[in-house]
């Protein structure tokens, strides 16, 4: 597989990443919690299908349950409207996959048109970008994150139960000549499967202005067993990138949890994901919505807060707003992953990474 194709046009060699991708509106934040966060930033899980079984996450794969329907695009619309007046100025669409559901492309052109949303981020596996990179586009999307667990085919294939590895890098591709904000490339740390991989990623990203990101694996209510054996410290792939020459990044002010390293001889960056390192949560600026449209102040929080009642009207909006902002006194200062309390997901494609 070829990693290193020419250079994209217009790309010069030798400059890391630093394209301003993320937009702040000029408005203040209404959402704010008692430990003085502000959360501009909503993720909106848009279903929790999912056509993958990565073994970290849906190992037996999806199974249809009984559980109550997925969110209509009216009341996404109506509930997307309603943070964006509490000053929320990005959405991330995740899952699930959420390229499965049928009207993913009505929905982002929806939601990137709502006042006050000027970032329209969404998570994927990949396996539908390369046919629909342009819609996408299109429709409104500026950030795309892309999950590519290993850049081996093989390994790719054990991991997430399918042979897509060179479509799903071919979609990149084609988001890179497009010229999407932002690209950034998901990889689960996996002690002995992936955590030996940081040089094939390097190289992948030495003319590519893309971020990798490697996120710890989190422990979940479906995966313990698979935690104990494969949950690796991103420590490993901090020591070995300083050694290396890269830099962290100054973190930019309202930015999330992730750490940014840069090398003046790579067009990329690299990122770490690390929720069981100390202070982790002080960076928190998210708020989630589950696919049957449950507020969750905290991915790892064991109280789900129904919104879905007051999604049924217009009329319902300001009620809508009140209950958001009483319910965020609740919001904890930090998760309690350490002491193993992972809330109440069994996993995260129930309720979007
Ligand atoms: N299906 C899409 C995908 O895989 O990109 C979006 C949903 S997925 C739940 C969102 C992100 O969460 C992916 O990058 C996935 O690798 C990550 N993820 C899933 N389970 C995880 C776990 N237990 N620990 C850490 N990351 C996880
Ligand atoms: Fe599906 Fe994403 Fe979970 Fe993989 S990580 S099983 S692609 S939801």
């Amino acid at each position: 597989m070829n990693l290193n194709p020419a250079r994209l046009p217009g790309q010069k060699s030798g400059k890391p990443v630093d394209k301003p991708v993320d937009k702040p509106v000029n408005k203040p934040v209404r959402l704010t919690d008692k430990y003085h966060r502000e959360f501009p930033y909503l993720r909106l899980s848009v279903t929790d299908v999912c056509n993958f079984r990565c073994e970290y996450c849906l190992p037996n794969g999806y199974h249809r349950s009984h559980r109550p329907a997925v969110l209509t695009r009216e009341e996404i619309r109506r509930l997307v409207t309603v943070f964006a007046e509490l000053g929320v100025w990005k959405i991330r669409l995740t899952g699930g996959e959420p390229s499965v559901r049928k009207d993913f492309t009505e929905i982002i052109d929806m939601v990137a048109h709502i006042p006050g949303i000027t970032t329209t981020a969404f998570t994927t596996n990949g396996y539908r970008l390369l046919a629909n990179a342009q819609k996408w586009q299109d429709a409104g999307v500026t950030n795309l994150n892309i999950s590519v667990d290993s850049l081996d085919p093989a390994r790719f294939k054990k991991i997430t139960g399918h042979d897509r590895l060179t479509e799903i890098l071919a979609g990149i591709e084609k988001s890179l000549e497009l010229g999407y904000g932002s690209i950034k490339v998901n990889v689960v740390l996996l002690k002995d499967i992936n955590d030996s991989s940081l040089p094939d990623y390097m190289d992948y990203i030495r003319e590519r202005p893309i971020t990798v990101r490697f996120i710890e694996l989190m422990q979940t209510g479906d995966n313990l067993a698979y935690f104990r054996e494969r949950h690796q410290s991103a420590q490993v792939m901090r020591t070995a990138l300083v050694k290396q020459g890269w830099t962290e990044n100054i973190r930019r002010n309202g930015a999330g949890p992730a750490v940014d390293f840069t090398h003046p001889d790579y067009q990329g960056a690299i990122g770490l994901i690390a929720p069981y390192s100390k202070d982790f949560c002080l960076a928190c600026n998210r708020l989630r919505v589950t696919a049957t449209g449950d507020l969750r102040l905290c991915l790892f929080g064991d109280i789900g807060i129904p919104l879905r009642d007051l999604l049924q009207s217009d009329d319902q909006m300001p009620e809508l707003k009140s209950r958001i902002i009483t319910q965020l006194e609740h919001k904890k200062s930090s998760h309690f992953l350490a002491q193993g309390k992972t809330g109440l997901i069994p996993n995260l494609s129930a309720t979007g990474g």
